[in-house]
């Protein structure tokens, strides 16, 4: 019985390191999609900075055309005004030609404006390209190490349960079949050490006339409370 407990035992440290392997396989393919995402979080804010870019530039060149035509428009007033014979018409027209000159005053700050928020987009733009890179690059240099890491843990995790499976065949059936349900139940711990007469499993204490059994290490007993098998704790930790 002795010899079942060790190899008991020795299957729960193999389940302990892959319950390790498992977590970290997990974990893994989310730091790599994390990675991804960062990147077109990137992509897409340089998208949007160059979209206001253009929109800017749109803007400039309209209002340009404004002035444009104003001034047009100007001219021709100008050249009617010598040929006005009347002091109301000539009124008019020049207050409408004062008036264009105003309009475009305005449309020449707005202007100023707009070239003022270019110069903070194209800023904005080195900075996002520069992000983006810096967020490809860390992509790119850790995709090959997430991968092959992955592949490193998947390979691990079939080796140790070889050597765990390797075990249980020399254990009697039912108690594989025990400790199984236990690993499938109890979050992976089968088999927990009794510890100041305590279960290190759940924490119940042990019966003294329980404690005495676990202590001959003649039979397998179970922790009344949370059902694992419950054993001597061993001198030596690599028994
Ligand atoms: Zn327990």
């Amino acid at each position: 019985m002795r010899e079942d407990m060790k190899k008991l035992i020795r299957m729960q440290r193999f389940d302990d390191r892959i319950g390790d392997l498992d977590a970290q396989k997990e974990k893994l393919p989310r730091e790599l999609d994390s990675l991804k995402t960062n990147l077109i979080e990137a992509e897409s804010k340089v998208e949007q900075t160059k979209s206001a870019l253009e929109d800017n530039q749109k803007q400039q060149k309209l209002k340009e055309l404004d002035i444009q035509g104003n001034k047009e428009k100007m001219a021709k007033y100008e050249n009617q005004l010598l040929a006005i014979k009347t002091n109301k018409e000539y009124k008019a027209l020049n207050s409408e030609i004062n008036h264009l000159k105003e309009k475009n005053s305005a449309i020449d700050d707005d202007i100023l404006m707009l070239m003022e928020a270019e110069t903070q987009l194209r800023t904005q733009l080195e900075e996002d390209n520069a992000a983006q890179d810096a967020a490809q690059k860390e992509l790119d240099e850790n995709e090959d190490r997430l991968r092959n890491r992955i592949g490193e843990v998947e390979k691990e995790i079939g080796e140790q349960r070889e050597l765990r499976n390797e075990l249980a065949g020399h254990l009697p059936r039912s108690l594989v079949k025990r400790y199984v349900l236990l690993i499938k139940n109890k979050q992976r711990k089968a088999v927990v050490f009794m510890e100041n007469d305590a279960c290190n499993g759940c924490g119940f204490r042990v019966r003294p006339q329980l404690a005495i059994e676990i202590n001959r290490g003649t039979k397998i007993i179970s922790c009344e409370n949370c059902g694992r098998i419950i054993v001597e704790k061993p001198d030596d930790a690599s028994a």
